[in-house]
């Protein structure tokens, strides 16, 4: 069943010991504020240098490097959209990181990923549109794959996690 291979957790994403965590990159996947500072600061320089090799990543795409330091063994870097106010297919192109990263997972037979709420901090993407469109297109893959086995929601605040928590109950 789809319900048993959804997690929800309520903490800091560079700490989990998982196969995969996603970053929110920019275009240049060269670092940044928010979540995406966050890992490479937990990774470490060498994480900067294989992103350098990769020529950037467009708005709803998504690339695989190493995990360096961190526990976990992947990062796959997606770029989320800037939140314009919903006219230039933000929700298509948030749908598809989540696409894109799960496609990533499968194909590297990723056991356990886990997700940030892309777009949702800097980017200014509305939480609850993005959280729905989140589980909708991550249930939707598990519904047709095998892998990854288990997908993990990483929130970072507490009225973050209560908007999961609903669509996932529900
Ligand atoms: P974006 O530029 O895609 O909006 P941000 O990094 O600004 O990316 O924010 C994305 C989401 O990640 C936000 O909801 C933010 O609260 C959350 N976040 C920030 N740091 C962490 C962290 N260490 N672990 C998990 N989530 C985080």
């Amino acid at each position: 069943m789809v319900k048993k291979r959804v997690e929800l957790i309520n903490g800091d994403i560079t700490s989990l010991d998982v196969d995969a965590i996603v970053n929110a990159a920019n275009n240049s996947l060269l670092g940044g504020g928010g979540v995406d500072g966050a890992i490479h600061n937990a990774a470490g320089p060498d994480l900067l240098t294989e992103c350098e090799s990769l020529n950037g990543c467009q708005t709803g795409q998504s690339k695989i490097t190493s995990g360096y330091r961190l526990k976990a063994k992947h990062i796959v870097h997606t770029v989320g959209p800037i939140w314009y106010g919903g006219y230039r297919d933000e929700p298509e192109l948030l749908a598809s990181c989540y696409q894109t990263s799960l496609a990533i997972a499968k194909e590297k037979k990723i056991k356990t990923i886990a997700f940030p709420g892309i777009s949702t901090g800097i980017y200014g993407f509305p939480k609850e549109l993005a959280a729905l469109i989140a589980v909708n297109e991550t249930k939707r893959f598990l519904n047709k794959n095998n892998y990854p086995e288990k997908v993990i929601f990483v929130t970072f605040s507490n009225e973050s996690y209560e908007t999961y928590r609903k669509l996932l109950d529900s």
